[in-house]
């Protein structure tokens, strides 16, 4: 994502209830931060946020959290959702790579938008999908995993595709033109509506794996 500065951004960062920059003193806890027992769904790379703040407004019996690492990012996203009043919205600050020091068994959803390609082979575990990254998933879902990625890069929908089914995932969903397809309810993100303009196609992905308790 392109970075502008922006130039409030402290006062931006400092003035809202949504964000959270201490996720890992949360761990095993955001339950309590909500106050409820309700589903966790998180979206890694969240951008300006409009993905996540439309879910919140439309689901507000399942808790949303909003991951990003870039201050002038989360800014507008704290923008944005400081126009609403969610209480099962957070936004946290904080690099994915550490993901697994923010949450413990408590995630029921992940969502991966649009997230960086990192093309070159040698990048490769950088990709949200790579091994490294389902590794550190294991630990933060409660129970099922379940990912959704939506992206227009090929490259990274292949590889995405291979390194879920090798790690054990199953497909539930999928569909190389989601705008044309049969699912239903899809909530743009900012770089989806940036990308169909151009007229890409939106590449979707649902994939699962159920836990077997008894093991
Ligand atoms: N999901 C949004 C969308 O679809 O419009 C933004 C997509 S943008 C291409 C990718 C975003 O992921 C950027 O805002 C970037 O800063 C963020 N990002 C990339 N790697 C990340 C990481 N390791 N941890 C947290 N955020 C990350």
């Amino acid at each position: 994502m392109r970075l502008r500065n922006v130039k409030n951004k402290e006062e931006i960062l400092k003035n809202t209830t949504y964000l959270i920059t201490n996720p890992e003193e949360y761990k095993s806890n955001w339950n309590k931060v909500f106050n409820n027992n309700n589903k966790l769904y998180i979206e890694v790379g969240m951008g300006k946020g409009d993905f996540i703040i439309e879910n919140a407004k439309r689901y507000p019996d399942i808790n949303f959290i909003g991951i990003e690492k870039y201050d002038s990012v989360i800014a507008r996203a704290i923008e944005k959702a400081n126009l609403e009043e969610l209480p099962n919205l957070k936004l946290v600050r904080m690099d994915a790579n550490k993901i697994d020091e923010a949450f413990n068994k408590e995630v029921d959803l992940i969502y991966l938008n649009f997230s960086d390609p990192w093309p070159k082979k040698r990048h490769a575990k950088k990709r949200l999908t790579s091994e490294v990254f389902l590794k550190k998933y294991d630990s933060i879902f409660k129970n099922d995993k379940t990912i959704i990625i939506k992206t227009d890069n090929m490259g990274l929908f292949e590889y995405s595709l291979e390194s879920l089914s090798q790690y054990g995932y199953t497909i539930e969903k999928i569909s190389l033109d989601l705008h044309n397809s049969d699912i239903e309810n899809n909530i743009e993100t900012e770089y989806e509506r940036k990308f169909s303009l151009k007229g890409n196609n939106i590449y979707y992905l649902k994939v699962k794996m159920i836990v077997n308790k008894d093991k």
